[in-house]
Order: structure tokens, then sequence, then C-alpha cells
């Protein structure tokens, strides 16, 4: 992680989703500022124990694994729950997990609709009305909800995607309102495509719903939404979010920032 810095240390951040793509990205790039790391998500657990030590001896910090389902209320209330058991608090609270599913709205099978709707947006809620609780008794706290260039505005054949993530804008907006004069905020980050597995996995997708090559996926559908024309990156993200968590983004709450490269000024 080049560039930005926060002193987090002693800190304790939870990141849904953060086996992989951005989730650990942003997981890597808190620990590398002091924070201890809850780690949640999908995966092979060998692979996640990899993933959780590496942060450990990297940074110098705890990291600890909670396989929480987001599709689960009662497993998401644990994630919260252990947290503050194994940490004994909870400072930053990253929102990310999130699928997706590239259809038309007609073939857009209603078990992924669900899904969608479940993992990116109600997830958020769970996290944030067990997370909130403690931020409260601590007296200060940060949330940030990954969100979306797709959370401001649309594309064809992401109905859920994007309704979930402007969702997940909205929920944003009333939380800022309600923990304001506690010390806390609440914001959004909206990337552009990040090159991850779950882009990977929508360019074959897109392909076939679009009837065109991949190529042209990346070239004309993906790329051509960013001025920049390039894919966002990992440290963009982080960036922010060390500024959002940090003392100095303590006037930042209930705003939606876009980080596409330009692509809602358009
Ligand atoms: P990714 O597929 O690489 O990672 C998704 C993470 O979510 C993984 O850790 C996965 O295990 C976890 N996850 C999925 N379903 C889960 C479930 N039911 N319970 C717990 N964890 C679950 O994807 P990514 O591209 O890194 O996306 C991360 C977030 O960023 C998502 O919310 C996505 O919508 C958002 N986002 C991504 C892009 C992009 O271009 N990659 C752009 C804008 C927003």
């Amino acid at each position: 992680m080049g560039g930005l810095k926060a002193d987090l240390s002693g800190q304790v951040a939870v990141i849904t989703g953060s086996t992989s793509g951005i989730g650990l990205a942003l997981a890597r790039g808190l620990a590398a500022c002091g924070a201890n790391i809850m780690l949640n998500g999908l995966g092979d657990a060998g692979e996640i124990e990899t993933t959780r030590k590496a942060i450990e001896d990297d940074f110098g910090v705890k990291a600890a694994f909670h396989g929480a389902n987001m599709l689960e209320a009662d497993e998401i209330a644990d994630l919260i729950a252990e947290t503050n058991r194994a940490f004994g608090r909870l400072d930053i609270l990253v929102n990310n997990a999130g699928i997706q599913q590239v259809a038309k709205i007609e073939e857009l099978p209603v078990a992924k609709w669900d899904a969608i709707i479940a993992i990116n947006l109600t997830s958020c809620f769970h996290t944030i009305r067990h997370a909130v609780p403690l931020m409260r008794k601590a007296g200060r706290g940060r949330i940030i909800n990954i969100a979306s260039a797709h959370g401001l505005v649309a594309s064809p054949f992401k109905s859920a995607y994007v309704a979930a993530k402007h969702g997940v804008v909205g929920l944003t907006k009333t939380v800022a309102l309600e923990v304001a004069e506690a010390n806390i905020t609440c914001n959004a980050i909206c990337p552009g495509y990040v090159r991850t597995p779950l882009v990977e996995s929508q360019i074959a997708d897109t392909a076939k719903a679009r009837g065109i090559s991949e190529e042209e996926v990346v070239r004309d559908v993906m790329l051509s939404a960013q001025p920049t024309k390039k894919f966002v990156e990992y440290d963009h993200l982080t960036g922010l979010l060390l500024y959002l968590v940090s003392d100095a983004g303590a006037s930042a709450n209930g705003a939606a920032f876009p980080v596409e490269g330009g692509w809602t000024a358009a």
C-alpha cells in the first residue's frame, strides 16, 4: 500500500467479505496502519488461514477470522459479538461483502435477486444495528459501506445489484443522521471497475448478455464507462478509507464518495 497512512494502533476493524478482492485489500490497508482485523468471507479454510497469518506476519497486528454467512442474520450478529469478545472493542466496520449477477431482468432467477439484496444490502443493516451500540458506548466509531458507482447510476442487466447498491447509499445517509451526535460517522465508497475475481466472472456473463466478445466487454462496456479508461486500483480505495476512519474524516458523514475515474460526472 503506497502513500497515505493513519495511526490506527490498538483499533479494531471488521471487514465483511475480506477473503478476496477489495475487502482483503482494505483489511491489509487498515492492518498496515496498526488496526487489529476481523476477517470474514467465504473460501477454502487453508487459504483463509494463510491470508489471516500473512496479515499478522506482515503488519504485527492481531487478525482473526469469522465465517459468518451474510445471508444469515444470526451469524452476522455473532460476527459482531465475537469481535467484541475477542478484541474488547469495535472501532471500524467496513461492509464490503457482495455478489453480482449480470442478466436481463426477465431472466434473473428470483433466488438470485433475493441473495443479491440479502448479501449486498440487508447484511449491512444487520452489521450496523449490532455495531452501533458498541460504538455509542465507546463514544466513537466509523462505518464505511462499499457501495458502487452502481449506487449512483444504473447499467442494464444489473437490476438487483443496482437496486441493492442504491439501497446501500440510502442506508448510509439514514444511519449517518442517526449517529451524527455520537461521534460516529457512516459513509459509502462508490468504486468503479476494479479488476477483482467478482469482475473477472462478470466479463463472460456480460459478453453473453450483450452478444459481444470478452475483449469488447472490457474495452466497450467496462472501461468505456470510466473516463480514465483504466481500472480503479486497490490503493485508490484504501486511501479514501484511511481518510474516512482517521480523525481528519470526522466531518465527512452520510456521503457517497465516487472513486470511478469520473464515470458518474458524465
Ligand atoms: P470478490 O468476489 O473478490 O469478493 C467478495 C467477497 O465477499 C469475498 O470475500 C467473498 O467471500 C465475500 N462473500 C460473498 N458472499 C458472501 C456471503 N454470503 N457471506 C460472506 N461473505 C461473502 O468481489 P470484489 O470485487 O472485491 O467486491 C467487493 C465489494 O466491492 C462488493 O460489495 C462489490 O459489489 C463492490 N464493488 C466491486 C467493484 C469491482 O469492480 N470489483 C466495483 C464496485 C463495487
